[in-house]
């Protein structure tokens, strides 16, 4: 992962693609959406297949921080000629040169919570959760610990959120995996400590599955 890492730096990337930002955060063990890179139309649909529908199909590249806006993310495509007609669409979205064309499971879940790390000029790295969705800029219902802090320390992280009830056995839903959540805040602050060339990490969104997963379907990682 330090290759990835350097090697984007020594490219003068602002940034790591989506793809790339989640094998970091999979190497640290924070669960992340199963996904393949493909490069043209053939192989988005053996991934969709293998993965299984519905899918998710997003333009992925390093530059590109914000893909919604540009209309580089599909969502719910659920057989292969939604599948065809979603990738042109895509694939066309930008004229930034792509990495590939992403194609990952796509994550049922009501509730999504934002989690990142920044850089304090006095306290060092800094780990944030909070509240997503639509609702993430209204309420600014976040915690934040500074790097290294313990799993019992995140827990209470959640625990300050006006949002806590949410983790709980919600609208039919089964509780979130806290301790999951728990150690993810923890590794979220080992990269920062571990890797001086991140400087800011956006986790935006983790879904929480019905059943209580936690999965992270979106990932920025900037670099310094
Ligand atoms: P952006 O770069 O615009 O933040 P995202 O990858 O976060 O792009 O996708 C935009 C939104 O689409 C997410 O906030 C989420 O609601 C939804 N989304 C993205 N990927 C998935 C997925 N794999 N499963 C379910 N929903 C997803
Ligand atoms: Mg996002």
């Amino acid at each position: 992962m330090k290759k990835l890492i350097e090697s984007a730096v020594e490219k003068g990337a602002k940034a790591l693609s989506e793809y790339d930002a989640k094998q970091l955060l999979s190497s640290y063990g924070i669960p992340v959406t199963r996904e393949t890179l493909v490069q043209n139309i053939e192989e988005a649909l053996a991934a969709a297949r293998a993965i299984g529908y519905p899918v998710v199909l997003k333009a992925c590249a390093a530059e590109l921080m914000h893909k919604s806006e540009s209309g580089a993310v599909a969502v719910g495509i659920r057989d292969d000629a939604h599948l065809r007609e979603a990738y042109e669409r895509v694939a066309a979205a930008t004229d930034i040169a792509l990495q590939g064309v992403l194609v990952q499971e796509m994550v049922e879940g009501q509730r999504e919570l934002v989690v990142g790390l920044n850089r304090d000029p006095q306290f060092g790295p800094c780990v944030m959760v909070g509240l997503g969705g639509i609702l993430t800029e209204v309420l600014k219902d976040v915690a934040f610990r500074v790097a290294p802090f313990d799993t019992a320390e995140a827990l209470e992280m959640l625990d300050e959120l006006r949002c806590r009830d949410m983790l709980d056995a919600f609208r039919g839903q089964a509780p979130a995996d806290k301790a999951a959540l728990c150690e993810a805040l923890v590794a979220v602050g080992r990269i920062g400590l571990e890797h001086t060339a991140v400087a800011e990490i956006d986790i935006n969104p983790i879904i929480i599955d019905p059943r209580g997963r936690i999965k992270s379907v979106d990932a920025l990682v900037v670099l310094n």
